[in-house]
């Protein structure tokens, strides 16, 4: 019961408002340092007032008993009597007997007003404390001779009467020094309570509004100011982290706004590409269609024109031949230039079967080419213009790739027959060779002929592009050909030349046709 409202004390204790906790500290503080003060002051007072009492009794006896040495001599019972009557002078001393030896009274004394009774004599000195009173019994001596024994009884209301006013002072000090502590710690109080509450206060404002620019006020330079510092350092520490995380925060919502401005953007404009290439599609669409309807129209046309043209050229060869001499020179210039025109329109016929043949798609599977061979068999189709030129053809080792035989035979043999058409002055020297740049196999073909002016390099690739007029023969489609070839298997074709300097015929092709890997 006593430890359970013991416990609940010290509970309340805990919980008390710091202020009230203080003042219960000072005021307990000040109360027990008090009590055990003033009760060690009654106590070391009562003993030392035992002692000094036991001493001054002790003195008082021997002077009485040296006072009644004669009376008991001389057989004076009166004499003794008028001795032992001093003792009236201190109150205190109730009784005081002279005994003869042998234990008869001699004298008495007993003070006004009591009744007490002498206690018999002891044979020894005695001096002894016993239930109130301060017993003293001391032999009367005449020289070393024993002639009786005085007895004193004094009471101990002295002593008590000493403790009470002791006790009383005591309580009146601890009265009056409990209600200087009560004023001086209400005063002192607010010393070390009033930062801890504002700082309490402070806090709880804090964690309300969940503001952390508040700040604390520091008081004072001691352990309170120092608590208000680092709390002051902590809201500040917390505010700059609160503020990162708010821009942080801001930053974010911003980068969503434009992530979603952007998506919302990329989404039109996925739409508008996905519509673009829808028309694209349709558009490839019809241009491969119309791309097709005109490659079968130029294959059929080419095919089917060679016939008629057949026809012109026999007919006109026998008129030649039937009316030889018949004819006047009018008329034979007239046949000659019907023959020229028929010649010509068979090369183009030619050409343009071959450009339609190559965009055709094939039936047969690639093959394994070599094309040292390729060039080799365009070199023998050009033998008579390469025998009339004296050209030179130095080729270098070629791969062998995966093609088809007309295709790379039609490509060589433009690009050496160009070479051998566009001449300079001097000997016609054609060099080919083939090296590896980086995945591709780039292949070049390079004369020493005209050459081409910068401005004409990506225009005579076009058909039917021509930059001389017919004093050189051709048709303009000998280098459409070599590109459709080229771009059939993946690759690029270009010129590097300069009038006057000779022409690069430079085509690449993939890696992955080469069947050798080793080249
Ligand atoms: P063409 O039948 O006229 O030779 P091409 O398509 O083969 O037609 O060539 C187109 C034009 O490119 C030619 O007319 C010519 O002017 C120029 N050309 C082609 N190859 C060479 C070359 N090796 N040197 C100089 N010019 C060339």
């Amino acid at each position: 019961m006593a430890i359970t409202s013991l416990s609940t004390w010290g509970h309340d204790v805990r919980n008390m408002p710091i202020r009230q906790k203080l003042m219960l500290i000072v005021m307990a503080t000040t109360a027990v340092a008090l009590v055990l003060a003033g009760v060690g002051i009654v106590f070391a007072d009562f003993m030392l007032f035992r002692g000094y009492l036991k001493n001054d009794l002790s003195a008082l006896a021997n002077i009485i008993a040296e006072n009644t040495t004669a009376s008991l001599s001389f057989e004076d019972p009166a004499a003794a009597a008028e001795t032992l009557a001093t003792l009236h002078s201190r109150p205190h001393v109730v009784t005081g007997c002279v005994f003869k030896n042998g234990g008869a009274l001699f004298a008495e004394y007993t003070r006004p007003g009591a009744s007490a009774v002498c206690p018999p004599p002891q044979s020894a000195r005695v001096i002894r404390f016993d239930r109130g009173i301060l017993l003293v019994s001391r032999p009367i001596l005449l020289n070393t001779h024993r002639l009786g024994t005085l007895v004193l009884v004094y009471d101990l209301g002295e002593v008590y009467e000493r403790v009470q006013l002791y006790g009383a002072t005591v309580i009146a000090v601890f009265l009056f020094a409990t209600l200087i502590a009560f004023l001086l710690s209400s005063r002192l109080r607010s010393l070390i309570a009033t930062p801890i509450i504002d700082l309490a206060r402070v806090a709880t404002r804090v964690s309300n509004s969940r503001d952390y620019r508040i700040r604390a006020q520091k008081f004072s330079n001691d352990e309170s100011g120092l608590l208000v510092e680092a709390f002051n350092e902590m809201l500040a520490g917390i505010q700059s982290r609160d503020n990162g995380l708010q821009e942080a925060l801001l930053a974010r919502e911003v980068a969503l706004k434009d992530a979603q401005k952007a998506r919302e953007s990329l989404e039109t404009s996925l739409a508008s590409v996905a519509r673009l290439n829808r028309q694209l599609r349709t558009s490839n669409e019809n241009l491969a269609r119309s791309n097709e309807d005109l490659e079968r129209f130029a294959f059929i046309a080419s095919h089917d024109l060679q016939e008629p043209l057949r026809m012109i050229t026999i007919y006109s060869q026998l008129l030649v031949r039937r009316y030889a001499g018949m004819l006047d020179t009018e008329a034979a210039n007239y046949v000659e230039t019907i023959e020229g025109g028929t010649k010509r329109m068979r090369l183009l016929l030619a050409d343009l079967l071959t450009y339609a043949e190559i965009g055709a798609r094939s039936e047969e599977p690639a093959q394994a080419i070599d094309l040292n061979v390729i060039v080799e068999t365009a070199r023998e189709n050009l033998a008579v213009s390469i025998a009339e030129t004296g050209a030179i053809v130095n080729v270098a080792p070629l791969p062998v790739i995966r093609g088809f035989e007309s295709h790379f035979t039609a490509l060589f043999q433009n690009l050496i027959s160009n070479s051998i058409k566009y001449r300079s002055d001097r000997q016609p020297e054609i060099n080919i060779d083939a090296i590896r740049v980086n995945e591709d196999l780039q292949i070049c073909v390079a004369d020493n002929g005209i050459g081409i002016a910068p401005e004409y390099h990506s225009k005579i690739f076009a058909a039917f592009k021509r930059l001389h007029g017919q004093k050189i023969p051709g048709t303009g489609i000998g280098l459409a050909i070599c590109q459709r070839v080229i771009e059939r298997y993946g690759g690029r074709i270009w010129v590097e030349s300069d009038l006057g300097h000779g022409s690069k015929f430079i085509f690449t092709l993939p890696g992955s046709l080469l069947v050798a890997t080793g080249f």
